[in-house]
C-alpha cells in the first residue's frame, strides 16, 4: 500500500479532516527490544516443565497478551487447568528468570534513530507494554532515558492485555490527546489490533517471523520490514499525515 492510501484510508475510518500527531505509542518488546527470541524460548521452558505442548512460534501470536494471560490461556488449553492470579504471577516469576538466564536481550537496531526522529518532529513518545518483566522494564530508562517521555503505560496498568484496546487507551489518556493524534508502533498481531482498536494510525514493523501481511489483516495502516526502514521514513510519514486533507 502507498503511504498516499494508507493516509486516506486512515482518516476516512477516523472520520476527521486533517491530522496533528501529537504522540506515538511505542510497543517494547520487538520494537524496542530484540526480545522476542528469547521471550518465546523462556515460554516454551515454562510450558514443557509444566507438561504442556506448545511450540516457539505460537508465542508470536499470543505477543502483547500479559503474561499472566498467556499462563491461564495455556493452562487451561494444555492441561484442562484453571489458574489463579495469584498462581499465573508466581508462574510469570518462573520465565522471568528463565528469560534473564538467557541474558535479557539486546536492543533493537533502529530503535533510538526512531525516537530521535520522533523527538525531533516535537513528537511525544510513550511506551505502551502488555510487559510485568521487572528485567526489560527496569532497562527501559537506562537504554533509551532520555529519548522517551516519562509517561509510561506497563502490565501493571491494565486490566485487559493486548489486542483489547485497554493498553492504548491509556496511552492516549496519558499523552492527553485524542486517539487520531497519535500514531501506535507495533510489531505483533495482538499489538496491531489494539492500535487499530483504540483509534490510532497503526505502524507494523516485521522484526520477527511474523509476515507483512498478517499485520495488514490485524489492521495495520502502513508496515515496514524494520525499525531501521522506520526511522527513514518516518520524518516524510510525519510530514505527510500533517499536512494530509482529505480527500
Ligand atoms: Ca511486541
Amino acid at each position: 500500500m502507498t503511504q498516499k492510501d494508507a493516509i486516506a484510508n486512515y482518516m476516512k475510518f477516523a472520520g476527521v479532516k486533517t491530522l496533528n500527531i501529537v504522540a506515538a505509542l511505542i510497543d517494547c518488546d520487538g520494537v524496542l527490544y530484540d526480545s522476542m527470541k528469547n521471550h518465546t524460548r523462556a515460554w516454551v521452558k515454562l510450558m514443557k516443565k509444566n507438561g504442556i505442548q506448545c511450540t516457539r512460534d505460537e508465542f508470536y501470536l499470543y505477543e502483547g497478551m500479559t503474561g499472566t494471560e498467556i499462563i491461564k490461556k495455556k493452562f487451561k488449553e494444555g492441561v484442562g487447568k484453571n489458574i489463579t492470579d495469584d498462581e499465573a504471577l508466581a508462574l510469570y516469576g518462573v520465565k522471568g528468570r528463565y528469560f534473564r538466564e538467557l541474558g535479557g536481550a539486546p536492543t533493537m537496531p533502529g530503535a533510538r534513530e526512531v525516537l530521535e526522529a520522533l523527538q525531533t518532529a516535537g513528537v511525544k513518545r510513550i511506551v505502551v507494554t502488555g510487559s510485568q518483566q521487572a528485567t526489560i522494564l527496569g532497562r527501559i530508562d537506562e537504554d533509551y532515558g532520555e529519548l522517551l517521555s516519562p509517561e509510561r503505560v506497563t502490565g501493571f496498568d491494565v486490566r485487559r492485555g493486548k489486542p483489547n484496546p485497554e493498553p492504548y487507551l491509556k496511552g492516549i489518556t496519558k499523552a492527553e490527546a485524542r486517539p487520531y493524534q497519535c500514531i501506535v508502533i507495533e510489531n505483533a498481531p495482538l499489538g496491531v489490533q489494539a492500535g487499530h482498536a483504540a483509534g490510532c494510525f497503526t505502524i507494523g514493523v516485521t522484526t520477527g517471523p511474523v509476515p507483512e501481511k498478517d499485520l495488514y489483516k490485524a489492521g495495520a495502516n502502513i508496515v515496514f520490514p524494520s525499525m531501521d526502514a522506520l526511522a527513514q521514513a518516518l520524518p516524510a510519514l510525519l510530514e505527510a499525515l500533517n499536512t494530509a486533507t482529505a480527500g
